[in-house]
């Protein structure tokens, strides 16, 4: 490949980071790296109504918590108008754009002509300057669009990176609206100039945008630009095989920081999620960025598997080290006003193997910093009174051992002795009374992470 590869992001602040932004921001981003090229961010504000900061800030934050740095941007559409408004200039002397008058009650009237004489609706080129045409006198008081001369004729066909190749014919598409009223370019023709002028060589995005393709490579070509190759990334669908929603569960990425899922396991889950590398399930983002190189993208739309996300975040927190799982533990637990201490690390060791997010592990840890509430249920089934001196004598004989590990099992094994029970008999009415569960890791290091005094007041609570 010749020149540098540059790929970009381009979100609307239209409100968070949504998972199918964030695969193709990773597409982008690591085809980028694998190339050696570079990323840039551009935020797309142009829908000034609905963009807002709040929004700007929570796609930075997404993108800095999924480590996608970037190398040029955020870059915002809002702050290069002028550039916008000087193209436009250009198209209008070169006659590649034209002013059009119609107001909304012409184009409503003109489409329900259309629709009558069942046609597509589509602009019918009024305005459209052409030789030897004599265009509508200019009205009073109506503020111009600019409109681009979309060929009327002719096939737009480009090889989809993903896709394959895509052919269009601009009989299906019309002379689209280039510049607002007020000075604001639409979507389709700023995408075009930032492209042009940020160098962008690829373009990853949903599919969604197919049908934008074609005018987008016109306006190219009217400007003598480059192409970029386009790459239409299928949709995500929900595990009831409809698009991705919020209705249908969490889809940004911020609620997925929340409920406790670690930005590398997302990474590689959402690399996974519509694209492969043989039979590869978990792998490092210096894997990925080694590996992705455009090849192996699905061209079918991909199921969003929460269960999955689930098996690969608990595969990232079991491997990750206990000092760096702990701050984040302790983040989740902050939320709830628990502060920690410097136990926390050795909870996160023996506790992490059984939990498949944050939120989890933050669940069990809750038990060694705060209250712990014994279930009537568990009471009833575990604290039977046949077993509740043996709970008693445990309770004594901890009263006066050394507090480690070790002389905590010793202690133990000699109340299954003298009481003549098996360990489970004994290690379940424990653990309900410890932290409120009879299911629990092995209970000499369980209670070793207790004080002393915590352990004996939860036993002698009978
Ligand atoms: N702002 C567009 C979007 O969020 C960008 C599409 C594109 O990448 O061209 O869908």
């Amino acid at each position: 490949m010749t020149g540098t590869v540059r790929t970009r992001i381009a979100p609307s602040p239209t409100g968070f980071l949504h998972l199918g932004t964030a695969r193709t921001a990773l597409y982008s981003w690591a085809y980028a790296r694998h190339h050696g090229g570079e990323f840039v961010l551009r935020i797309e504000d142009t829908d000034v109504a609905r963009s807002t900061q709040d929004s700007t800030d929570q796609i930075l934050a997404s993108m800095q918590w999924l480590g996608l740095d970037y190398d040029e941007g955020p870059i915002y559409q809002m702050q290069r108008l002028a550039r916008y408004q000087e193209v436009i200039a250009q198209m209008l002397a070169a006659g590649t754009a034209y002013h059009c008058y119609c107001t909304p009650a012409e184009l409503e009237e003109m489409r329900e002509a259309q629709r009558a004489r069942g046609e597509k609706t589509l602009y019918d080129r009024r305005w459209r300057p052409a030789a030897g045409k004599v265009l509508p006198p200019v009205p009073e008081g109506v503020p111009p669009v600019v409109r681009f001369c979309n060929p009327p004729e002719g096939d737009v066909t480009w090889n989809d990176l993903v896709k394959g190749e895509i052919t269009i014919n601009n009989r299906e598409i019309d002379d689209l609206i280039i510049l607002r009223p007020d000075g604001v370019p639409t979507y389709n023709f700023a995408v075009v100039v930032d492209d042009w002028d940020m160098a962008i060589t690829h373009v990853f995005r949903g599919d969604e945008h197919i049908n934008n393709t074609p005018w987008q490579i016109n306006i190219f070509r009217a400007l003598g630009a480059a192409l970029p190759q386009f790459g239409h990334v299928p949709v995500i669908l929900g595990d009831d095989g409809q698009k991705l929603s919020k209705r249908r569960g969490a889809v940004s990425v911020t609620a997925y920081e929340d409920n406790g899922y670690l930005p590398e396991a997302m990474l590689n889950y959402l690399a996974r999620l519509g694209w492969s590398h043989g039979d590869e399930e978990l792998f490092t983002r210096e894997q990925m960025v080694s590996w992705f190189d455009g090849s192996h993208l699905s061209k079918s739309p991909a199921q969003w598997d929460a269960a999955k996300l689930a098996w690969v975040n608990a595969q990232y927190m079991k491997a990750k080290p206990d000092d760096a799982l702990a701050p984040l533990v302790a983040a989740q637990l902050k939320k709830r006003g628990i502060e920690v201490d410097g136990r926390l690390p050795s909870i996160c060791a023996l506790f992490k193997d059984r939990c498949d997010t944050t939120v989890v592990l933050a669940d069990w840890a809750a038990g060694f910093y705060g209250d712990v509430t014994v279930k009537e249920v568990d009471r009833a089934q575990h604290l039977t009174d046949a077993v509740k001196p043996a709970v008693a004598a445990l309770a004594d004989k901890l009263a006066d051992v050394t507090w480690d590990k070790a002389s905590i099992a010793a202690a133990i094994k000699e109340v299954l002795a003298t009481q003549g029970l098996k360990m489970p008999a004994l290690a379940m009415p424990v653990r309900v009374l410890v932290l409120g569960t009879p299911q629990t890791p092995s209970l000499d290091a369980v209670l070793a992470l207790f004080s002393r005094e915590t352990v004996l007041t939860r036993l002698r609570d009978l």
